[in-house]
């Protein structure tokens, strides 16, 4: 049996509107997705046992059954129990690039990892439907990273629809070690606030669904206008994070300021970008923001949008 390294990209978020409540207890939302070139790298073998094991040195990932490419590879073995019995445990071994808890889907895009990986390992064939499937049990994000690129997402976040892919778009990320941010908390937040202008009946939420598409913002990644781009980014959770974390708000006024195409936070944050015109631009970027706010507590990186999902390294 081969053992098989992928690539498991990060994802940011260009656009997320709160649209309503489901009955499931989510939200409605209209979001379109972006790979980065920001990736985790996972090595994935058979073990010599029936166990999953995960190792990751990362202080902030758990390698117990809570980590997401744990549960991926628990649902493989559920779902195919022949293979499993027959094959044996998987042993995962993560190199955590992506920043934890960040608002970045580290955790989900490591669990698509396991999936692709789990079914060339097996020999299962899987097709990209039915790997979708099986993501979209393990969480919302997980169907995106999968296949990745640029996609307008809906429903929860796993009902996916790819559009032109944008890349050549460099971007800076920063992100506080010493704030998180609660995903649960960032949205209950949001609906004590604002369920007031929530659409609530299906033809409405159907139409809101639709409307993304001929949006200016999907015009614009389809002209691959970057400058468009850069002004028509949204994205809804900020209106709580940031008066909640000024440390936050005050990064992304930093980046206002700078030579940059667009700057907001990324999902629940805390996590900001800017998105850059360049790679020096986003060099140049990254230095001023760290010299205006000198705070030790704050990391930066530099990448690219990225136009796929997991990918194979290689094979042994
Ligand atoms: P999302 O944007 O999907 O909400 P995130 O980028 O904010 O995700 P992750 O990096 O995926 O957050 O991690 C969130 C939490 O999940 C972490 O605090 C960590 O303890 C846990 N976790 C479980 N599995 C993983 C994993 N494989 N990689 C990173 N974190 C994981």
């Amino acid at each position: 049996m081969h053992s098989y390294s992928l690539t498991a990209p990060a994802k940011i978020n260009l656009y997320l509107e709160i649209i309503g409540d489901r009955p499931d207890g989510f939200h409605e939302l209209v979001m379109i997705l972006q790979s980065i070139e920001l990736a985790d790298r996972l090595d994935i073998q058979p073990s010599d046992t029936q166990n999953i094991y995960v190792y990751c040195e990362h202080p902030q990932v758990p390698t117990d059954e809570t980590n997401l490419a744990y549960r991926a590879a628990r649902l493989m073995c559920d779902v195919f129990g022949d293979a499993y019995a027959n094959y044996g445990g998987v042993s995962i071994r993560i190199e955590k690039n992506i920043p934890v808890a960040a608002g970045l889907a580290g955790g989900s895009s490591n669990a698509a990892a396991v999936l692709v990986g789990i079914d060339l390992m097996w020999k299962l064939g899987l097709t990209q439907p039915e790997l979708q499937d099986l993501a979209a049990k393990l969480g919302s994000d997980i169907p995106f990273c999968l296949a990745g690129g640029t996609a307008i997402a809906t429903g929860r976040g796993e009902k996916l629809a790819p559009i032109e892919d944008l890349d050549n778009i460099w971007l800076v990320l920063a992100k506080h070690d010493n704030i998180s941010v609660s995903t649960p908390w960032a949205y209950q937040t949001y609906r004590q606030q604002y369920s007031d202008s929530y659409v609530r009946d299906v033809t409405s939420i159907n139409n809101r669904n639709a409307q993304v598409h001929s949006s200016p913002l999907v015009k614009a990644i389809a002209h691959k206008n970057k400058v468009e781009i850069g002004k028509l980014i949204r994205n809804d959770l900020e209106k709580v994070v940031l008066p909640r974390y000024p440390q936050v708000a005050a990064l992304k006024s930093a980046f206002a300021t700078q030579d940059i195409l667009g700057t907001m936070m990324s999902g629940s944050g805390p996590t900001v970008f800017a998105l850059c015109e360049s790679e020096a631009k986003a060099i140049a970027t990254r230095r001023q923001v760290k010299n205006q706010l000198q705070d030790p507590h704050l990391n930066f990186w530099v990448t690219k949008l990225a136009t796929s999902g997991i990918q194979i390294l290689a094979t042994n």
